[in-house]
């Protein structure tokens, strides 16, 4: 089978490199890709929000699956419109419907599937301008934190955890009032401070049944000990010491068998992926958000300790033949540190050159199967090419988050230490990192 793969980050490399080791996968192309995933396939260079040039792609080259790896397309409606098209009518395609991509592209919409459905959230209000005065009296005497949320995608960074009634009320003003956030804060969710430590489940559903995959913790702030700014995920772990199968049932049976079973009786067309950003509060699981596609850089953790055929996977998934998904999990615990941009997620330089970064390509069709190799491996580490671009020949960086190392090991020790020696090995000007990623289990 032919897979087109949507997307350019660390998250699209390791899919790139997952379903390159599927014996299913003739041709794999990655749109726009980054010279990571040039290892396990052929780029193409189109944006993945371009339907009309993703859907040539599609026919030129005989796509039997398509994988959006972000959430714009998806939220923009990209399986609508490829679904709609009779000259695409095997093409089998991973990611909701735009309906359902709601439940990330709007936070209200998702809070209103949530209350429909029984599944446990923080309690909440929403505001617009037409009762911003409401709004303003509402934050006003709210306990504290309080939590503000542009209802529309925002980069991540639509939400502001206020914390004195003052400030809640000016940002109120600014995100309704003076567009703060554009047409994504026009609408304003106001919802409960959860006190907990958090983490983030995922699922394969084909809006029928799922199937749960390893769940994960990333770590946001750029300094150590979580201090300073928040960046798009500077590490990951799995799995996550705190999710025990006590705690993983009370998941699934309040959140995840709901929330598919409400996708199912509100008729959503949703095959792919579900993200649960979740908090855990006691025992208890609270949603704090969903996401319509998986994590970057959870996926540098998640998809190397998933076993089984991914291609497989997917395309059973796509089909609405979730029951014959096979896939297992590594026992052994994963840790990814991300290498980032000397000043991200402030200003920072492009164009430095990497070096230590093993340009070993993915193995020829031919050899698949005879042993599956690893691209962008380094040492007995994975390397994952994130804001990188190819310039004479030479990797360079060209982004905030430029590359991570993955490391599965027996414990979460050693996998954090196996990624920190691969960066050792790698260097490029201005290059940080955190050491500590993991720190609260080591
Ligand atoms: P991202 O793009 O980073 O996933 P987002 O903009 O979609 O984020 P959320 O995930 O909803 O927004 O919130 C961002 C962060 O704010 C959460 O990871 C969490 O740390 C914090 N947060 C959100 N809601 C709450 C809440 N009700 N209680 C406590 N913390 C919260």
């Amino acid at each position: 089978m032919n897979i087109l793969l949507l997307g350019s980050g660390g998250r699209e490399h390791a899919f790139a490199w997952k379903l390159r080791q599927s014996p299913l996968c003739e041709q794999l192309f990655i749109a726009p890709g980054n010279p990571g995933t040039a290892q396990c396939g052929t780029n193409l260079p189109l944006a993945a929000t371009d339907f009309g040039a993703v859907r040539a792609a599609c026919l030129e080259h005989a796509i039997d699956l398509l994988v959006v790896g972000p959430e714009e397309p998806l939220v923009k409606g990209i399986v609508d419109t490829l679904k709609a098209d009779p000259a695409l009518a095997n093409l089998a395609i991973i990611g909701p419907a735009a309906e359902a991509a709601q439940l990330e592209g709007s936070k209200a919409y998702a809070k209103a599937f949530m209350a429909r459905h029984g599944i446990p959230t923080a309690g909440y209000r929403e505001f617009t301008k037409d009762n911003l005065a409401e709004g303003l009296a509402y934050v006003r005497s709210h306990p504290l934190p309080v939590v503000l949320k542009a209802d529309g995608l925002a980069a991540g960074k639509g939400v502001l955890i206020c914390t004195t009634n003052e400030e809640a009320e000016r940002e109120l003003e600014a995100m309704i009032g003076a567009s703060k956030f554009g047409a994504a804060s026009a609408k304003v969710v106001v919802e409960e401070f959860l006190d907990g430590i958090e983490l983030s489940v995922f699922v394969l559903t084909d809006g029928t049944d799922y199937v749960l995959l390893p769940e994960a913790k990333d770590y946001k702030r750029v300094g150590e000990a979580d201090t300073g700014l928040n960046t798009g995920g500077m590490g990951a772990i799995s799995p996550v010491p705190f999710a025990d199968a006590e705690f993983m049932e009370n998941v699934r049976t309040r959140v995840i068998e709901p929330t598919v079973n409400g996708l199912h009786q509100e008729a959503l067309d949703y095959k792919g992926f579900v993200f649960f950003g979740l908090i855990k509060v006691g025992n208890d699981p609270f949603v704090i958000e969903y996401n319509c596609r998986m994590g970057d850089p959870e996926t540098e953790v998640v998809l190397p300790r998933t076993s089984g055929d991914l291609a497989a996977a997917l395309l059973a998934t796509a089909q609405g033949r979730i029951a014959e998904v096979a896939l297992g999990v590594d026992p052994r615990a994963a840790a990814t540190i991300m290498a980032v941009s000397g000043g991200y997620p402030g200003d920072f330089g492009k164009g430095f050159a990497i070096d230590g970064l093993d340009l070993t390509p993915a193995p020829s069709p031919k050899e698949r199967g005879v042993a599956p190799s690893l691209p962008g491996r380094v040492g007995e580490g994975l390397v994952f090419q994130a804001g990188t671009a190819e310039r004479d020949g030479h990797i360079v960086t060209a982004g905030g988050r430029v590359l991570c190392a993955t490391t599965l090991a027996p414990t979460l020790a050693e996998a954090v230490a196996g990624s920190k020696q691969t960066l050792e090995g790698i260097s490029f000007e201005g290059m940080y990192y955190r050491k500590d990623i993991g720190y609260e289990f080591i």
